[in-house]
C-alpha cells in the first residue's frame, strides 16, 4: 500500500477534536505526510431571503475566519505542530472540505464521526458528505459522544 502524502485533517473546535487531530498528527507521522489543518467557518447565505450579504454580515465571518485561525494556532502551539498547514476557509464544511483536499492534492481526509452537528446520526451530516463526495479517502475517527 502507497503511504499518504498530504493528510488534511478538519477541525469543528468541538469537544473531541483534540483526539481527531491526535489521530491524525499518528498517521501523518507513520506516512512521513505533510499534514493541514482545516476549520470551516459556516458561511452565513442561509440566514438571508435576498442575494446579496449585507456587509455587517461579511464583517461577522471575516472577524469569525480571524479567530478561528487564532484559535487553530493555539491548538497546534498546544500539541506541538510547528510544521502543519492551517487554513481557514467560509463557507458549507463538508463542500468545502472536499473542495480544499481536491485543490491541494490531499489523498487522506481525517474528519469525527460527529461533530457539532451530528450527534443524533450514525455519522454526523459533515463526516456523511465529505464521505460522499470526496475523491480521495476519508478516514472517520469514531467518537463517542
Ligand atoms: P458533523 O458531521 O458536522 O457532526 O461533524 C463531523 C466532523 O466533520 C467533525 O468532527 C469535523 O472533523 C468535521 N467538521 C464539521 N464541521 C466542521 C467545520 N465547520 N470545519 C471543519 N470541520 C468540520
Amino acid at each position: 500500500m502507497n503511504a499518504y502524502k498530504h493528510i488534511l485533517v478538519a477541525i469543528d473546535f468541538a469537544e473531541d477534536g483534540r483526539l481527531i487531530l491526535d489521530r491524525a498528527i499518528q498517521l501523518a507521522s507513520a506516512n512521513d505526510a505533510k499534514l493541514t489543518l482545516l476549520h470551516v467557518v459556516e458561511y452565513s447565505e442561509f440566514a438571508y431571503t435576498g442575494d446579496l450579504i449585507p456587509p455587517e454580515e461579511i464583517h461577522v465571518d471575516r472577524e469569525l475566519a480571524t479567530q478561528a485561525e487564532q484559535r487553530l494556532e493555539w491548538l497546534c502551539e498546544e500539541v506541538g505542530l510547528v510544521e502543519a498547514a492551517r487554513i481557514v476557509e467560509l463557507g458549507a464544511p463538508k463542500r468545502e472540505i472536499v473542495r480544499v483536499a481536491e485543490e491541494h492534492n490531499v489523498d487522506l481526509i481525517v474528519v469525527g464521526s460527529h461533530g457539532r452537528h451530528g450527534l443524533q446520526l450514525l455519522l454526523g451530516s459533515t463526516a456523511n458528505g465529505v464521505l460522499h463526495l470526496a475523491q480521495c479517502d476519508v478516514l472517520a475517527v469514531r467518537v463517542s459522544s
